[in-house]
């Protein structure tokens, strides 16, 4: 098969089913805006980056872009531009979910485990699957999200950054997939996530 040169999956490799993996990690900081799938969570610290250093966001991100056989966030939203700085990571998302789209992808679905010390952020888990399931235009039962203390262990357990694992499949829109069966359904995910986070972004 020819070398596709980080043009992604080829139309024939869409038809199949195709796994990727994502994994991040960010150093947390006093004086930073905490942002995590999409949502400002209230914190003393938050995480440092070029961008909103939304570090599950990232993960998300590089298992779908790996799935679809694309070059990792990196390499698409380069940290030496100057344009990405600062950039809420939900944009990222939202390009990367367009990208899936234009390959003849759908998302069946990803499960990601965040590794957080403190603060506690069981309370926004829903928030932070429903900013992502707005993002990524699939229902909210594609997106799982857990939360994980590392008890005290390592630099994470030390609360000194937070890191995220992620796995997604994908699979051929053509069979119906999440972005296709959402049809009335994007709506409802985006006003709900208005609705749970209270603010703008
Ligand atoms: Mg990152």
């Amino acid at each position: 098969m020819a070398e596709r040169r980080g043009r992604g999956a080829s139309r024939e490799e869409a038809a199949t089913i195709r796994i990727g993996h994502g994994i991040d990690i960010h150093p947390l900081a006093e004086g930073r805006r905490l942002m995590l799938g999409g949502m400002r969570i209230p914190s003393r610290q938050g995480l440092v980056g070029h961008s909103d250093a939304d570090v599950l966001i990232h993960a998300v991100c590089d298992a779908l872009l790996g799935a679809a056989g694309l070059p990792d966030l990196g390499r698409r939203f380069p940290d030496t531009d100057g344009k990405h700085r600062g950039r809420a990571s939900i944009e990222f998302l939202k390009d990367v979910g367009g990208e899936i789209r234009r390959l003849g992808f759908s998302l069946i679905n990803l499960d990601a485990v965040l590794l957080a010390e403190a603060p506690r952020l069981e309370p926004h888990l829903n928030g932070m699957r429903r900013r992502m399931a707005g993002a990524l235009g699939c229902p909210l039962s594609s997106i799982g999200l857990k939360v994980k203390r590392a008890e005290g262990l390592g630099s994470i357990g030390r609360a000194e950054g937070m890191m995220a694992q992620v796995v997604a499949l994908l699979g051929p829109a053509d069979l119906g997939g999440s972005h296709r069966r959402l049809g009335g359904r994007r709506k409802r995910t985006a006003k709900r996530s208005r609705k749970d986070t209270g603010r703008g972004r």
